[in-house]
């Protein structure tokens, strides 16, 4: 069967009503016939739940529906994205390890590497997206993992995944791909060579902006890793999230299609436009890397940036003027989302650092929403009027 079914199809076993839907178990623990059996499970002898930091059947449908899709061994659910980022990070490295990074990742990923795991004599560097002798050069200088986001958040870099792939084979690296913008229902790095993907379910994965939640799938030797520091240290994932999550997958796919459609066009009536000095979008001939993004991912995602003319001022008045878009944090949802990033998600870098991520101050992100498309454009264009 194709992921799309499977992730609706997913194996899961029914309670004595024979129930079609999958209930909510929001149970922290479960109880057992006889002391024997605890302690059976307890010494991981028999199979079963214990308690819900542990595991919870929402939770494992959650964890099978994101294997089955990202095509991995194992997987684990999380709190939010970042709970998955600390997890494996926390789990497999040592003092003294170093991580090898591009420069363009989430900034509370940045945040992990430079306030934290930095406190744990825990090393990293970061590199240019695009450079790949400088890549090598820093991966061939010992490195326990490298870490890339592609499609990146916002400027939407793409690095080749097979070449990485192979990159870190050569060195015996760890590859982590966090696929957040991508989802697995476009591209499914494992097959390029990933050993662990991350997502924040939070964005796409939810969809609808209704809860936080997160994921990390790979090999099974890396992932019970990951699973067993989690079940120590308790970033676990909530029973109703992981049911809320669970749901929202069986409906990924058509969504990732209407956001991809959607987002195409977007790009393509703001390429034309004459308030916009560049646009970013892995799908437009435009794009820098268009061949590998055509090579490693099955449609261009939902996420659009540009740089608007006129800078920080202009780009705030922009989205002063917008009337149905929202101005929010969030992206991967059903409605449509317009940041500033310069000014929010990405303004405790400095001017340097946002210049080499690729965040010109006029930089808007747009995570096109599944509206008709028509009013989505309708909307940027009545706000370009407004700021003439
Ligand atoms: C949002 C996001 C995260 C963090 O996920 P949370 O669920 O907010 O913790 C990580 N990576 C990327 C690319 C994101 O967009």
């Amino acid at each position: 069967m194709h992921p799309e079914t499977l992730a609706i199809h997913t194996q899961t076993e029914r309670t004595r009503y024979n129930e079609h839907s999958v209930p909510l178990y929001l149970t922290s623990s479960f109880i057992y016939d006889d002391a024997e059996t605890m302690r059976a499970m307890f010494a991981d002898e028999k199979d079963g739940y214990i308690y819900s930091r542990f595991t919870n059947p929402n939770v494992t449908e959650f964890e099978e529906k994101i294997r089955l899709l990202e095509g991995a061994e194992a997987a684990a659910g999380f709190a939010s994205g970042m709970a998955a980022v600390f997890a494996v990070f926390a789990a497999l490295l040592n003092s003294g390890d170093r991580v090898v990074c591009c420069h363009s990742v989430f900034g509370a990923t940045h945040s992990v590497l430079e306030k934290h795991l930095s406190r744990w004599g825990i090393h990293f560097n970061y590199v240019d997206i695009g450079k790949t002798e400088e890549w090598e050069k820093s991966v061939s200088g010992g490195a326990k993992i490298i870490f890339v986001e592609t499609p990146s958040n916002p400027a939407l870099d793409i690095i080749d995944l097979d070449w990485l792939g192979k990159l870190s084979k050569k060195y015996s690296c760890i590859l982590v791909v966090d696929n957040c913008f991508a989802t697995p229902i476009l591209q499914q790095p494992i097959r390029f060579g990933a050993d662990i993907v991350i997502h924040s379910a939070t964005k796409y994965i939810d969809g609808q902006g209704r809860v936080l939640g997160g994921a990390a799938a790979g090999k099974k030797e890396l992932i019970s890793a990951v699973k067993l520091f989690a079940r120590h240290t308790g970033p676990s994932l909530s029973p109703f999230n992981a049911w809320i999550l669970s749901k929202s997958i069986e409906t990924l796919a058509l969504r990732m299609e209407r956001h991809s459609e959607n987002a195409v066009e977007i790009a393509r009536f703001l390429e034309k436009h004459n308030a916009v000095e560049r646009v970013m979008y892995p799908f437009l001939p435009s794009h820098p890397a268009y061949a590998i993004a055509k090579k490693q991912m099955s449609a261009g995602g939902g996420m659009v940036s540009f740089v608007i003319k006129g800078g920080l001022d202009r780009g705030k008045r922009f989205l002063d003027s917008l009337s149905m878009s929202s101005l929010t944090a969030n992206l991967g949802d059903t409605r449509t989302i317009v940041s500033h990033p310069a000014s929010t998600t990405h303004a405790k870098l400095t001017e340097e650092e946002r210049e080499r991520t690729g965040i010109a101050p006029g930089l808007i992100r747009i995570s096109a929403g599944i509206e008709h498309v028509s009013d989505i454009i309708a909307d940027l264009e009545q706000a370009f009027q407004k700021i003439r």
